[in-house]
């Protein structure tokens, strides 16, 4: 039997690959206008860079990761998110700056080992961005205005933003103190799962799908009633920004995000294009992630949005463009001793770029025409038996009704619009 993909990896067939390009598009020109530098670093890491930052009690890193060993007895992982490893080569390179922002962005492939359904992938994609240096609230709105940029582009307009405050370390200590009092009080109704995440990361039950914490969950102490003065002003001058701005957002009080490292301003995308896996991007503030790397204390922010989602939801809302015509040109020959000709017009062609492709498969001229319409080339050039005697070619544009014959000489002069 032929070999099939890896369970939950995906092949991009080239009927799809411009859809990819399309929102990859949309994801540099966003960039660019907010002066975001791409970064881009190997897909796999040492394992620590991961486990270090992410939170052993993390589904990623208790379940999801592809670790190996390699050949020389290193430990190394495929990577499962950006952040950390975007953090890692900052530290490395020492890109960061106190006195200036460092924005970056990224783009390409991620590795979890989830259970695979629609929108939930083993390999999947991310686009994400990482403003660096600024402990400000206006960081924080910034990466959220671009990740609104990029949604608007895409014409997506039935989404929410849902936003939450998990405040600085202080407030989250004395709300961890409540909350493990309440989820203890509670303990029976809680799955095996919370009950073990309860004393090391009581935060992460939260997060958890199962029907029982979520009933638990639902009267559980909420974090923005602890925030002290410092977190309460950071919160307020996001949502006063977003207001201003006219970015509409909904409070979500149990948003805790999953990995350990986040702090104050957190985030989310949801869709209701997209079924159960309604989430299609978030992000938040990081503050601490670089001294737990190894580097010096830098405050940052920053948010990852999945691909694959995004062009399941663009693809639902019927907003997906349709493909471009295969090529703009095909070339009809009629003689094979004419060979040579349709290959110096193709590169005549080329050079005004203009995309052009000619049978390879030696068909009649009857075959040759067909496959021009199939390929829904606008123009055709053909060349006839007698090119050598006349010198001239027939190019047609169907939709303009043009038709011409014209020498090499005049197609290397034409005027295409
Ligand atoms: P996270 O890094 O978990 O915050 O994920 C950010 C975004 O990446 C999510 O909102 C999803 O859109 C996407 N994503 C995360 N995990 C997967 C996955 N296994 N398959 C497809 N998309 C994913």
């Amino acid at each position: 039997m032929a070999y099939q993909s890896v369970k939950g990896t995906n092949d991009t067939l080239p009927s799809k690959s411009y859809q990819w390009h399309y929102i990859e598009d949309i994801f540099r020109k966003s960039a660019d206008l907010f002066g975001y530098k791409e970064l881009r670093t190997p897909i796999f890491e040492k394992t620590e860079v991961f486990s270090r930052s992410l939170g052993e009690e993390t589904d990623i890193v208790g379940k999801e990761m592809y670790t190996f060993e390699d050949k020389g007895g290193d430990m190394l992982t495929l990577r499962p998110e950006m952040t950390a490893a975007l953090v890692r080569s900052v530290i490395q390179h020492s890109l960061a700056n106190e006195v200036s922002d460092l924005r970056l962005w990224y783009f390409g492939p991620f590795f979890r080992r989830e259970r695979a359904q629609k929108g939930r992938y083993r390999q999947f994609h991310q686009f994400g961005a990482e403003c660096i240096s600024s402990p400000n609230p206006e960081a924080d709105v910034e990466v959220i205005q671009l990740a609104v940029e990029i949604i608007n582009r895409l014409g997506i307009d039935d989404y929410k933003l849902l936003l939450n405050s998990i405040g600085n370390t202080e407030s989250r200590k004395v709300y961890k103190e409540e909350l493990v009092k309440y989820l203890k009080s509670h303990n029976d109704k809680l799955s095996a799962d919370s009950r073990n995440r309860l004393e090391k990361n009581p935060l992460r039950v939260l997060d958890s799908k199962d029907s029982g914490d979520r009933e638990v969950v639902e009267n559980a102490p909420v974090i923005l009633d602890y925030l002290d003065d410092v977190s309460k002003s950071h919160f307020d001058q996001v949502k006063n920004l977003l207001d201003q701005l006219g970015i509409p957002y909904e409070i979500e009080d149990k948003l805790v995000r999953g990995l350990d490292y986040y702090c104050h301003t957190v985030f989310e995308f949801q869709s209701t294009a997209l079924g159960a896996q309604n989430s299609f991007g978030g992000g938040g503030r990081y503050d601490g992630l670089f001294s737990q790397l190894g580097g010096k204390d830098t405050p940052a922010v920053g948010f990852a949005m999945g691909v694959e989602r995004l062009l399941l939801i663009v693809d639902e809302i019927g907003k997906m463009p349709r493909p471009e015509p295969d090529c703009e040109f095909y070339i009809v020959n009629k003689s094979e001793k004419n060979i040579p000709v349709s290959f110096k017009i193709q590169d005549i062609l080329r050079r005004h770029c203009k995309s052009v492709i000619s049978d390879l498969q030696r068909r009649s001229v009857k075959g040759q025409f067909k496959e021009s319409g199939k390929l829904n080339a606008p123009y055709t050039i053909t060349i006839h038996d007698d090119y050598p005697e006349t010198g001239k070619i027939t190019l047609k544009h169907f939709d303009k009704g043009i038709q011409e014959d014209i020498s090499l000489e005049e197609l290397e002069n034409y005027k295409f619009d």
